[in-house]
């Protein structure tokens, strides 16, 4: 249930309408917004009086929600939600940011590629080093050390980095280093123990949306960081399992608008693991841009045959370059207003 409280209300009368909602046993949201101040109410709604919320002098309107998520729900926040990735870099409700880099931290050369990203305009940095590989045998990532080459790379470059966390026991080592996103993958979307262990930092969390995973399981699992405590959570849209085989997955690009009528959260979509080969990246990320999403991350390799991971989706410096210039025209072409059409 929300309550929209008038505008002319004061601080002292909206903490005596909250301490009133927390006394009877709810816990509250309260989404203070430019035009109006929603209280989400959690709890066992049914046993709410709505009409006599509603007779009370602050309240413009009492409404019942029906989903399940509450904190990330836009019922409850009607305003997108800005992520702050450090460095200055914004995240969401207008700021729009590239995330780029190798799939996995390799060694020095990530230095090479971060420049070669930086210089193309990406704003944030990527690079596993906690791999997630289907089979045990394969190249499981450099671990802490490769944590350690990312942060060398980002202080030299002044940008963020993002990179996965796999095991609530890994935390620390991401929160000793100052880690600025930790990426939760498609494998783990469901990882409700890692979640709710990410929900106690305050750290911003890229979630990965699972492979078979429905929008509204991936409304539900950013519910369990977000119920946690850390308001600081980045959907990805990275494509579905679906019973085509010329892709490695299916970029679903519905989800980007559905996301953004549903939440407040901000949106990236992941062109390389959604499509799983270079020849379809960039047209999959300027859909991801036409349809609006708040970012991309996307897998760059300079030299993609030799890569330890991932080289059929990645793309040279040269290609990503390319794709930049060509999404900046997008964006622009997207964002313009033209005057007497609707949004
Ligand atoms: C990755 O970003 O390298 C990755 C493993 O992605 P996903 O979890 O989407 O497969
Ligand atoms: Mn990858």
């Amino acid at each position: 249930m929300i309550a929209i409280v008038k505008n002319s209300a004061t601080t002292e009368q909206l903490d005596h309408l909250v301490r009133w909602i927390e006394g009877r046993g709810f816990k509250t949201n309260v989404s203070r917004g430019e035009n109006e101040t929603v209280v989400g109410i959690i709890g066992d709604t049914t046993q709410i009086d709505p009409f006599l919320l509603e007779s009370m002098d602050i309240i413009d309107q009492v409404r019942r929600v029906t989903e399940p998520f509450k904190k990330a729900n836009r019922k409850f926040h009607p305003e997108d939600s800005v992520v702050d990735c450090g460095f200055g870099v914004l995240l969401g409700g207008g700021h729009f940011q590239v995330i780029a880099g190798p799939c996995a931290v390799e060694g020095k050369g990530l230095l090479r590629i971060a420049r070669a990203v930086k210089r193309a305009g990406a704003s944030m940095l990527r690079g596993g080093a906690f791999k997630p590989r289907t089979s045990p045998y394969a190249f499981q990532g450099m671990g802490a050390k490769g944590l350690d080459l990312l942060m060398e790379a980002s202080e030299e470059l002044r940008m963020p980095v993002v990179t996965e966390v796999m095991d609530p026991r890994d935390i620390q080592l991401f929160l000793d280093r100052g880690i600025h996103v930790m990426q939760v993958g498609a494998r783990n979307a469901q990882n409700y123990s890692l979640l709710r262990e990410l929900g106690q930092t305050r750290v911003p969390i890229l979630l990965k949306r699972g492979m078979s995973q429905t929008i509204d399981e991936l409304l539900m699992a950013s519910e369990y960081v977000m119920s946690e405590g850390n308001p600081n959570v980045i959907l990805c849209e990275r494509g579905i399992r679906s019973f085509e085989t010329r892709t490695r997955n299916t970029f679903d690009v519905n989800a980007i608008p559905v996301l953004h009528q549903l939440t407040h959260l901000p949106v990236v979509g992941d062109p390389s693991h959604a499509t799983g080969y270079t020849r379809y990246v960039r047209p999959a990320a300027y859909a991801a841009c036409a349809a609006g999403a708040d970012g991309l991350e996307i897998e760059v390799h300079d030299n993609p045959s030799e890569a330890w991971s991932d080289g059929a989706q990645a793309l040279t410096p040269d290609q990503f370059a390319d794709s930049m210039r060509r999404i900046a025209l997008i964006r622009e072409a997207i964002c313009q207003d033209l005057d007497g059409v609707d949004a």
